[in-house]
């Protein structure tokens, strides 16, 4: 039984019934009519790739039909004030890069040693040469190899889309609404309904949203809040039209703005924009009065303000009782990664989980997953606090504050620690390993991005201008090598109409 319709319900739906297409399973998913879904989460990371592919659905089936873009990374503009970092990328690499890269990581050595070698990472990867030139991370002639990307997407179409599918799966809807929830100790024996009344199951699946309505009455539920880490507690969203006489970038923009950031993300037919900032420090009015301003907003325009919990539960998989989505956790969506933690908690789950008729999965078993879906919320955790901590804003007190006041994990202040002090960063991180997430490319993405180096610098020879040239001449050479978006975004489409 899984509670809750949003795209972690239906996410949950495909991947069990395509997991145990082979089982005598019976999946049912309620979703309530009264108590919609967040409406929200547009952008991904490229581990969505993955969730697509092992469902065998094709990027010509879902993406048009959720107005969906690709994503080569995400633009950083207003986080830094250092000069010459004003605005990074943060970009998703490819084998392309992998020459260049080292050119990348050399530099910053050098500059953090005290050479002024040019170190923003907006200058040395592929994708923010192809996003901003409005191409899609897809060759005209086929590669040996793959580009990494993400995807953009309407969060209701996907829904719908995903709903369809799971269907056709086999997954029974119902819609309901929970009124309470019967338990025999740290089992859910059933829940029961408004119209419906008492639906038992044997495993129940919360997807409930925020409310966390199954895995937050569970007699021992506890709640790792995280907002002394990350101050963002609210956000106000709208959609605007697409502008068809620019180019459509293949890249999320997260602008700093007073109090928080703003996201654009490009979609098919319009943009999405939220500001995701903190209440103790702009009140819902302001926000969204500095929403509007920002992107020059008609009075009629429509925005929607939303209450953001983050933190995680300690244990997401209780008794028969798992947690997916927002009522397992949230980390504010900078990196756009819920939706990651959502696909990574399912397969995880898939793995671990064991039918009676085979073997009972043990205490152990779901401490191992319970501590694995907390090291991937914690490493995430580490990545995003870290844009905050590394900010060098002075002009509000929630720059200040997000910098000086934030509590972060001792992990983080040892690679800061490391880096500032010239130590063995890569020796650091590769120690590290896993805990972090986030890859060494990322990790020196970001710390190089926010112009994290010393300040009185030595001149570096005129051979590292000359190299920094050749690697831009490179990725530029490379565009032509590449589709512009809009194109392959048409020609997908034109694969579904002219089926083959
Ligand atoms: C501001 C913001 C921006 C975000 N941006 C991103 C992003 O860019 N990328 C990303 O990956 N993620 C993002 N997220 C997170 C993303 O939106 C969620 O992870 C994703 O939508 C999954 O939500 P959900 O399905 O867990 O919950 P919801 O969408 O809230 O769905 C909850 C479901 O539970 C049902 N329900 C609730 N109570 C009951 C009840 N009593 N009875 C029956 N049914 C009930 C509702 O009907 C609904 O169907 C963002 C989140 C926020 C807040």
């Amino acid at each position: 039984m899984i509670v809750g319709g949003g795209t972690a319900g239906w996410m949950a739906a495909n991947l069990m019934a395509h997991r145990w297409r082979d089982r005598d399973v019976s999946i049912m998913l309620l979703e309530s009519d009264a108590i919609g879904t967040i409406g929200v989460g547009e952008g991904s990371t490229p581990y969505l790739k993955g969730f697509f592919k092992s469902l065998g659905i094709d990027e010509s089936e879902w993406m048009p039909a959720c107005n969906a873009t690709y994503k080569c990374g995400i633009r950083f503009p207003r986080w830094s004030t250092v000069p010459g970092y004003e605005s990074y990328y943060h970009p998703f690499f490819s084998p392309l890069d992998r020459e260049i890269g080292q050119v990348f990581f050399e530099n910053v050595r050098r500059r953090r040693s005290g050479i002024d070698t040019p170190a923003n990472p907006t200058d040395f990867f592929h994708a923010p040469f192809l996003s901003s030139n409005a191409c899609a991370p897809h060759p005209e002639k086929p590669l040996p190899f793959e580009l990494d990307y993400g995807y953009h997407f309407d969060a209701g179409l996907l829904g719908r889309f995903l709903r369809e599918k799971a269907k056709a799966a086999g997954v029974e809807h119902l819609i309901d609404t929970v009124s309470t929830v019967e338990r025999n100790g740290e089992n859910i024996e059933a829940i029961v309904t408004e119209k419906s009344g008492r639906i038992a199951a044997d495993f129940f699946i919360d997807c409930s949203g925020f409310r966390a309505l199954l895995l937050g009455g569970a007699p021992d539920y506890r709640f790792r809040d995280f907002s002394r880490t990350l101050f963002n507690n609210a956000a106000v969203t709208v959609q605007i039209e697409r502008d068809f006489s620019q180019p459509l970038l293949s890249e999320t923009i997260s602008e700093g703005l007073s109090s928080g950031w703003m996201w654009r993300i490009p979609l098919q037919n319009r943009t999405g924009c939220g500001y995701v900032y903190s209440n103790h420090y702009v009140s819902p009015d302001a926000a969204e009065t500095e929403l509007r301003k920002t992107l020059g907003l008609p009075e009629s325009a429509r925005v929607n303000h939303l209450k953001m919990r983050v933190g995680r539960a300690e244990e997401h998989w209780q008794g028969n009782c798992l947690g997916v989505g927002l009522s397992q956790g949230f980390i504010e969506p900078l990196e756009a990664t819920a939706l990651m933690l959502v696909q990574f908690t399912i397969e995880h789950f898939l793995e671990a989980f064991r039918f009676q008729d085979t073997e009972a999965p043990g205490p152990h078993k779901k401490t191992v997953f319970n501590e694995r879906i907390n090291q991937l919320f914690d490493g995430v955790l580490d990545y995003v606090a870290g844009h905050y901590k590394l900010n060098s804003r002075e002009d509000t007190a929630y720059w200040r504050a997000a910098r000086e006041e934030i509590v972060i994990s001792d992990r983080l202040q040892a690679l800061l620690d490391c880096w500032d002090n010239n130590g063995d960063v890569d020796r650091l991180l590769e120690q590290a390993g896993a805990e972090l997430v986030y890859s060494r490319a990322s990790w020196y993405s970001l710390l190089a991005g926010m112009g994290r180096f010393p300040r009185n610098l030595r001149p570096a020879d005129a051979a590292v201008a000359r190299e920094h040239q050749e690697v831009r001449r490179f990725c530029t050479g490379n565009l032509a090598r590449f589709r512009q978006h809009q194109t392959q975004l048409d020609s997908l489409r034109q694969s579904v109409s002219e089926p083959a």
